[in-house]
């Protein structure tokens, strides 16, 4: 008996399959998934649901069908099924920047290629397609741009730069080849950027492919397929053949309704560079994706250190456009430099602005550069607040490697979370330099056992002064990450009291603030102290001693019994009755 998936039955409501899910779970029907399948006969059911939910909400004052439903209904106290929602996002749905990643040979070219060459709309007969490293397909009349390098070293560089660029990550496995290396290394990248994960499982059409086998090393990993139950939605297609691009493209647009993925096109200009190069006839030339606002011919834009007003905005078909809009990628002319990419397209408002900002960008620049990251480890943890420490960790075998992160796991630092970014066999490399680089909450740490850093590695390390470690013996290595854990901390700060004085009475002295006059009760007064002020009992005040004097001499510290002139700072309330105590605050740096 034929089968339906969900976003079959919302495409044939015309609704998308977020606004679908949304109505369910408000009639209760949990636990559904855009990609669940359902018997004719439940699909039937849930478009009846759905026709007279809609009908109702028709009826009602307020009312909102579902088809235009794009805020959380009013009526839904209930949790939201997902957490992108909740408050409405501004801008209208744009397409989603998609970027393919995997294995080498898995495919990923093959992939880009096939969909280049059957999907995008041939618009003009004629033209001249040019890559200028995005493209965009018409899929079910909707629109997915893709970047055209695949791959995670370019991913990850952009993010090392700040690029948000890409929405949704492609992880092409092939069937006949299974997990390798590079897709661990893709997933771990994605992971960290925090971009929803689609599999392609390739090369279904080769005689000795195992999808199967693909889903198992997958689900050992925790991606279980949404067919076994899990979450991670996997398609299998020959990118050779073109099986299985259409339900890729389907999956595309899925997840992009489910993350909501919105523009403004007369919001804030948000682009980013992701290809440059210099053209001998064109000049400078950058090829842009924006993700919010709109660029348009004659803006003047400042990019890095480099600016120009656009003299021309080409598409990927070669087109001239006046503008692109959320979600589009286009190659900007007019620049008087070549831009780096991952770098952010600004709009200002004239060329003197723009050429201030470049002039000051490149003032900043000729100072010795200032690495993203300290180089040391006493540098890097002196006086820092953030308590996660991210690993990339690199060793010598497999049995290296599950003996170090066996090791890692014993490391327990309360208010220090350990995260491993990434693990792998083989020496450091450029990438696992570029992924600890582009992490921006916590400090990244690279630590090697019993490997080397790779040249390449080595020039990137230089750029971003990133912290690289490698160790030969497995206790050197996890003494020193538990000590970088510690030395998040920073250091600890710990109080003791001392003594405490009373005080007798008040002198306001002009210019200086008011002295408390105080007999030592017990223990000490100590210059440097903490001091709390304690009145009937309770505490009203916690500071510094600002001064402590034996009649006029400034001294350091006063015995239970003596009398003395106690000012404290930023308090001039004091008042006689109060008790002072004092605190001597040790600093204790980590072992
Ligand atoms: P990349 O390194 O991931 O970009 O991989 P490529 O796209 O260059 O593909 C590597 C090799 O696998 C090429 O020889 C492709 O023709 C071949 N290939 C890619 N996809 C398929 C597929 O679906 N079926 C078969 N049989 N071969 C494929």
């Amino acid at each position: 008996m034929a089968r339906k998936r969900v976003y079959e039955i919302a495409r044939e409501l015309g609704i998308t399959s977020r606004e679908l899910l949304k109505v369910l779970s408000e009639l209760g029907m949990e636990g559904l998934r855009a990609v669940s399948t359902v018997s004719e006969e439940e699909a039937e059911v849930i478009k009846e649901l759905l026709l007279e939910h809609a009908g109702k909400k028709e009826a009602a004052p307020e009312a909102e069908v579902p088809a235009e439903a794009k805020e959380a209904p009013a009526t839904a106290v209930e949790e939201a099924p997902k957490k992108e929602e909740g408050k409405p996002k501004p801008g209208v749905p744009r397409p989603p920047v998609v970027a393919v990643l995997g294995h080498i040979d898995h495919g990923k070219t093959t992939l880009l290629d096939t969909i280049r060459k059957t999907k995008v709309a041939e618009k003009e007969a004629g033209g001249i397609t040019q890559s200028i490293g995005a493209y965009q397909v018409e899929y079910n009349g909707r629109t997915i741009t893709f970047i055209d390098t695949p791959g995670h070293r370019a991913f990850t560089a952009m993010r090392a730069r700040g690029a948000q660029v890409t929405d949704i990550a492609v992880l092409v496995v092939a069937a006949d080849d299974g997990v390798m290396a590079q897709t661990v290394e893709a997933i771990d990248h994605i992971k960290a950027a925090g971009v929803p994960m689609i599999v392609a499982i390739n090369k279904i059409d080769k005689p000795n492919a195992n999808p199967d086998k693909v889903r198992q090393q997958l689900a050992d990993m925790g991606f279980v397929p949404e067919e076994w139950g899990g979450d991670t939605i996997m398609v299998p297609i020959s990118a050779l053949k073109g099986d299985g691009v259409d339900e890729l493209l389907e999956m595309i647009l899925l997840v992009a309704d489910l993350q909501d993925i919105r523009g403004d096109p007369k919001g804030e200009l948000e682009a980013w560079v992701i290809e440059s190069n210099l053209d001998p006839s064109r000049g400078p030339v950058a090829t842009a994706v924006v993700k919010n606002g709109t660029l348009r011919v004659r803006d003047v834009i400042v990019v890095g250190t480099t600016w120009g007003r656009i003299r021309a905005l080409i598409d990927h078909q070669g087109k001239q456009i006046k503008e692109a809009t959320p979600g589009t990628p286009a190659q900007i002319l007019g620049l008087s430099d070549v831009p780096q990419p991952g770098e952010r397209v600004e709009r200002v408002k004239n060329p003197r602005e723009a050429e201030k900002i470049v002039s000051e960008r490149r003032e900043a620049q000729k100072k010795p550069p200032e690495p993203r990251f300290p180089r040391t480890f006493e540098e890097l943890f002196a006086q820092r607040e953030k308590k996660k420490l991210k690993l990339v960790l690199k060793a010598a075998t497999v049995g290296a490697l599950e003996a170090a992160k066996l090791e890692l796991g014993t490391i327990q630092i309360e208010n220090v979370d350990i995260e491993l970014l990434h693990a792998g066999v083989g020496p450091i490399t450029e990438s696992d330099i570029l992924l600890a680089a582009s992490v921006e909450e916590g400090e990244p740490l690279v630590v090697g056992f019993g490997v080397r850093v790779d040249p390449k590695a080595r020039k990137v390390i230089e750029q971003y002064g990133v912290p690289v470690r490698t160790y030969e013996i497995i206790y050197d290595l996890i003494r020193e990450i538990e000590l970088a854990g510690k030395r998040l901390l920073g250091p600890q700060y710990v109080e003791t009291k001392v003594g405490e004085a009373e005080v007798l009475r008040t002198f306001k002295i002009s210019g200086v603030g008011v002295v408390a006059g105080c007999r030592v009760r017990e223990g000490k007064v100590i210059r440097n102290g903490k001091v709390k002020v304690i009145r009937d009992g309770e505490e009203v005040f916690t500071g510094e001693i600002a001064s402590l004097k034996h009649f006029a001499q400034d001294v350091q510290e006063m015995k239970e019994g003596q009398e003395c002139g106690i000012r404290i700072k930023d308090f001039d309330k004091v008042k006689p009755g109060d008790i002072l105590e004092v605190y001597e605050v040790k600093v204790i740096q980590p072992a």
